[in-house]
């Protein structure tokens, strides 16, 4: 469009002067420096290259013309009557005809009936422009015609429902796209409205006015107000346009006017890497970064190119020469003063005119650098086939004509059969490649689907991996730790194994000591029982000496008589034969003496023999006392052993989790605190093992009788008081023998036994007899008032064989089961001694003191619910408390217990508060709340923590 037109810019790319000729109507031809146009495309269409042999054309505007089929108007206003416009499409050549008798012949670039194809129009018309804009060359196609015959159609059509219908702007951008790499290239896009001379922004609606700027020295122009986006993809690109019609038919509907008498303006802007080998040599288009790499020795330059599509405004209004005609000529000035001045500056360039008025509109301006210059420019110029148009369809057709500034026509040999054929052929070609196209399309839809699909799929499967790797990986680490878990428990196992078999082997070897032990106790029980028989036998045999000094002494007796006889005898005969018989009588005197001296002896021998024997007697009795003592230690140290077994077992049977019910054995065991033991002499024996000595006592307790044993306690024979004071002790144990005991007197001797004796085994057994006496309810109430518990505690005071101690604490302890003897309990010193006695540290004294103060706390507990009884604890003085809160873990679990039982009844009362609070129990009373192992205990504990407010404020 104008002689200042430069070179492509933004590049090296070396400009090549050629010499254009124009063509005019046989006018003059100017010459013209200006850049090189690009070279044809090998690819374009068949019919561009019909004038390759002229180096001119390659430059001139090329025109093509396109008839529109006949609408539904045609139809109606013109009925049967034949189209005004006939065309020879092989002869690119159109007839216009004015009536039947007279038409005129044109020639164009191109010539598109009314079933052409778009793409075949695409091809034709826009290809050859927009490879050369790849190749960096500003290029322009438009088209031009009357309102209605399809110049958008041509050009914007999208083709969204019928993909052959997409028009030129759609598929050049499809080919651009195509051509360039993602890499190295860039496309973008601005789409604009011009409207009253004003430029609005249809991708930015906001943006009117905008201005259009020229560059002084290259002759450049550009619309630096203008909104440029640059493309992703041909989606994208689509979008676009839609959002920009939408935007232009928006602007339209506010604006009051038709979009016809608006122009469309699509600019492209490519910009591409290419490589040059040297000035001379040109550039050549590099399409990827390897391209790029291999021509690392090349020079790399960046060209820049611009394509301009433009659907004008209707042409309806412009006249054959380029002006407004008519009544609409006010009007049309302003409203398509840039149409007006593109006629214009066509006729100019048409006329080889020196001036070409491009500066009159913004449309020239615009196109100033694309249009003719050094650009390639394309016509469509759209017509419609109705004659009553005629005026409108001539004035387009001149236009075009102008354009391509031709005037005389090449004629051509025209072979009518071969037109014919031609044209059915090409009509063939043109509805089998909308059919191709159409098919192609929905392939290319169903491969986009596929691949949507199988990226789908792709990225499914790659989340299936993730997680799949992840559940692997965590079952790993979880088989990790399993693993480790059960080689733990395997180790664990193996020690528990190891401890199992260690304590197995204990147990075999105690049980084997027990069997040993056993054995033992049987020997010594036939021991015994061979020495109760020898006893037997030879109190037998005193026996039978007895009878026989008996017989012996009668016999004597009888001799004397006999003896006397004699004498009466003597003394009657002495008278009548004194004389004769003195010698006899001396004779019977001297046998006499024999006799006697004989007897005599016998006695003295038999006297003997029985103290021999009394004597054997006491040493067999010296002896059983001492087996009785051994068995005595042995049963107890068989009684610990069975303990210990019990524990072992206890602790073998946890470890090899065998159910256990060891919860039934132990309340068993430990229930209760007021039943009192049974305290015998020969303690630790168990009654199986002692049934002969038991029986010798019931022997002798029947034979002797209770009042001479009875009586026996106080003989002045200390051995004689231990056996007495120990077949008493025996015999309490006995429910039915205690009533007689005490009947007999047998307590109050006990008592003063306990009173006088300084012998430590009579304070032993004397106390295990109170003890066994104790266990009655109404005996404890004699052995108070008779002063017991004062004798107890001083022999508790005074002694410290653990034993001894032990009775003393077992007779107290029972003793302090019976709540109305409390009071004189305390009085006479019981509770103190009791709790004296701890002193011994003896597990077995402790236990006694522990049951003790339990049974003295439980009743004492009992008479203070009851109302029998008020005010703080008679336990509370004498130590016991101090001792209750401090007392050892150390202790056995009963002793544990009884001592926390005690202690939680002191809790319940609520007159001890103080003296448990300064006492520090309040700790053992959480201890016991939360650590006892027995139920009843933890909650007694509980609830005296939680009954009372100044527990709560302590534990606070
Ligand atoms: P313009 O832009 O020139 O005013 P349009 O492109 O809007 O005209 O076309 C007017 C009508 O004619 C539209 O409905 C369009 O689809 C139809 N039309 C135009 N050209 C053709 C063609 N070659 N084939 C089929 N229909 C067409
Ligand atoms: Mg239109």
């Amino acid at each position: 469009m104008s002689s200042a037109g430069g070179g492509p810019r933004g590049s090296v790319r070396p400009e090549r002067h050629v010499q254009t000729g124009r063509g005019g109507n046989g006018g003059s031809s100017s010459t013209r420096t200006k850049s090189a146009p690009p070279k044809r495309p090998s690819s374009s269409s068949a019919k561009s290259s019909v004038d390759s042999d002229n180096a001119a054309d390659a430059i001139r505007v090329r025109v093509a013309v396109r008839l529109r089929p006949k609408n539904n108007e045609d139809f109606i206003e013109d009925g049967d009557f034949t189209s005004c416009v006939e065309l020879q499409p092989e002869a690119k050549k159109l007839r216009l005809k004015k009536n039947n008798w007279s038409s005129e012949l044109y020639k164009f670039d191109e010539v598109f009936t009314e079933g052409a194809s778009q793409r075949r129009i695409y091809e034709a018309v826009a290809k050859p422009v927009v490879e050369s804009v790849l190749e960096g060359y500003n290029g322009t196609v438009m088209a031009y015609g009357q309102t209605g015959t399809g110049k958008t159609y041509t050009m914007g059509r999208l083709g969204k429902d019928d993909p052959s219908e997409r028009g030129i702007m759609v598929r050049a951008l499809e080919d651009i796209l195509a051509s360039i790499s993602s890499l190295t290239d860039y496309v973008a896009i601005s789409y604009l409205q011009l409207y009253l001379e004003s430029l609005q922004d249809l991708l930015a609606p906001d943006k009117i006015n905008i201005p259009i700027v020229e560059d002084p020295k290259s002759g450049d122009v550009s619309l630096p107000g203008a909104a440029v986006v640059e493309l992703r993809d041909i989606d994208h690109f689509n979008e676009l346009l839609q959002f920009g019609e939408a935007n232009r038919y928006a602007a339209n509907t506010k604006l009051n006017t038709e979009s016809s008498r608006s122009h469309a303006i699509l600019v492209v802007h490519v910009q591409r890497s290419v490589k040059v080998k040297d000035e001379n040599e040109g550039a050549s288009v590099v399409s990827s970064m390897d391209d790029l790499l291999a021509a690392s020795n090349h020079v790399p330059i960046v060209l820049k190119s611009k394509l301009l599509i433009v659907d004008l405004a209707g042409s309806e209004r412009i006249d054959k020469s380029g002006s407004v005609e008519g009544p609409m000529l006010e009007e049309a000035k302003f409203i398509n003063l840039s149409l007006t001045s593109l006629g214009k500056c066509i006729n100019a360039l048409a006329e080889n005119s020196p001036y070409i008025p491009t500066r009159d509109s913004k449309l020239t301006r615009l196109l100033r650098d694309s249009f003719g210059g050094t650009a390639r420019t394309s016509l469509i110029i759209t017509i419609g086939p109705s004659a009553r148009y005629y005026s409108e369809t001539s004035s387009t057709i001149l236009f075009g004509q102008r354009a391509m500034k031709i005037v005389n026509t090449v004629k051509l040999k025209e072979e009518v059969d071969y037109e014919s054929l031609y044209k059915k052929l090409e009509c063939q070609v043109d509805s089998l490649t909308s059919e191709l196209e159409r098919i192609q399309k929905i392939r290319q839809d169903e491969k986009a689907k596929i691949e949507r699909k199988l990226r789908k799929q792709e990225e499914s499967l790659a989340e299936t991996k993730r997680t799949f790797t992840t559940k692997c990986e965590n079952l790993e680490k979880e088989n990790d730790c399993m693993t480790m878990e059960i080689k733990k428990l395997m180790e664990e196992l193996n020690d528990e194994r190891d401890q199992n078999k260690i304590l197995s082997g204990r147990i075999v070897e105690m049980e084997m000591s027990l069997s040993q032990n056993k054995q033992q106790q049987l020997e010594n029980s036939t021991y015994k029982k061979a020495l109760s028989d020898s006893t037997q036998m030879y109190e037998d045999r005193i026996k039978a000496l007895l009878e026989q000094v008996e017989k012996e002494q009668a016999r004597c007796a009888y001799l004397e008589l006999e003896m006397h006889g004699a004498r009466q005898v003597v003394a009657n005969n002495e008278n009548s034969s004194k004389m004769q018989e003195n010698g006899k009588v001396n004779e019977l005197q001297k046998e006499l003496h024999k006799l006697k001296e004989e007897s005599r002896n016998e006695i003295q021998h038999l006297e003997a023999k029985n103290s021999e024997l009394l004597s054997e007697k006491d040493l067999i009795y010296e002896e059983l006392k001492s087996m009785q003592e051994k068995v005595m230690q042995e049963a107890k140290h068989r009684r610990s052993l069975e303990d210990e077994i019990l524990k072992l077992k206890k602790v073998l049977s946890e470890n090899s989790a065998v159910q256990l019910e060891r919860g039934t054995s132990m309340l068993r065991t430990t229930s209760g605190v007021g039943g009192g033991a049974i305290y015998l002499p020969r303690t630790g024996k168990s009654r199986d093992t002692i049934p002969n000595q038991k029986d010798t006592i019931s022997k002798i307790f029947e034979e002797v009788g209770l009042s001479n044993i009875l009586a026996l306690l106080k003989s002045e024979d200390l051995d004689v008081q231990i056996h007495a004071v120990k077949v008493v002790a025996n015999l309490a144990a006995e429910d039915i023998n205690q009533e007689r005991i005490v009947e007999e007197g047998g307590l109050d001797a006990l008592l003063s036994l306990l009173e006088t004796s300084e012998n430590t085994t009579i304070h032993r057994v004397t106390a295990g007899a109170l003890a066994n006496l104790a266990m009655n309810g109404s005996n404890q109430g004699l052995i108070m008032n008779k002063g017991g518990a004062r004798l107890l505690a001083n022999v508790a005071n005074k002694n410290d064989d653990p034993q001894t101690l032990r009775m003393v604490a077992g007779a107290i302890a029972n003793l302090c089961g019976n709540e109305k003897l409390h009071v004189k309990l305390k009085e006479d010193g019981g509770i103190k001694a009791l709790v004296g006695m701890v002193r011994s540290g003896h597990a077995d004294v402790i236990a006694q003191i522990a049951r003790g103060i339990a049974n003295f706390a439980k009743c004492e507990s009992r008479a203070i619910s009851q109302g029998h009884r008020k005010g703080r604890s008679l336990l509370m003085d004498d130590g016991a408390l101090k001792w209750m809160v401090t007392s050892p873990t150390t202790f056995s679990a009963s002793t544990r217990r009884h001592i926390e039982l005690a202690f939680c009844h002191l809790s319940q009362n609520e007159e001890n508060t103080r003296d448990i609070i300064t006492s520090g129990g309040i700790k053992e009373l959480v201890r016991i709340s939360q650590e006892s192992t027995r139920d009843d205990i933890r909650i007694l504990a509980k609830k005296a923590l939680n009954s009372n407010p100044a527990f709560l404020r302590e534990i606070q």
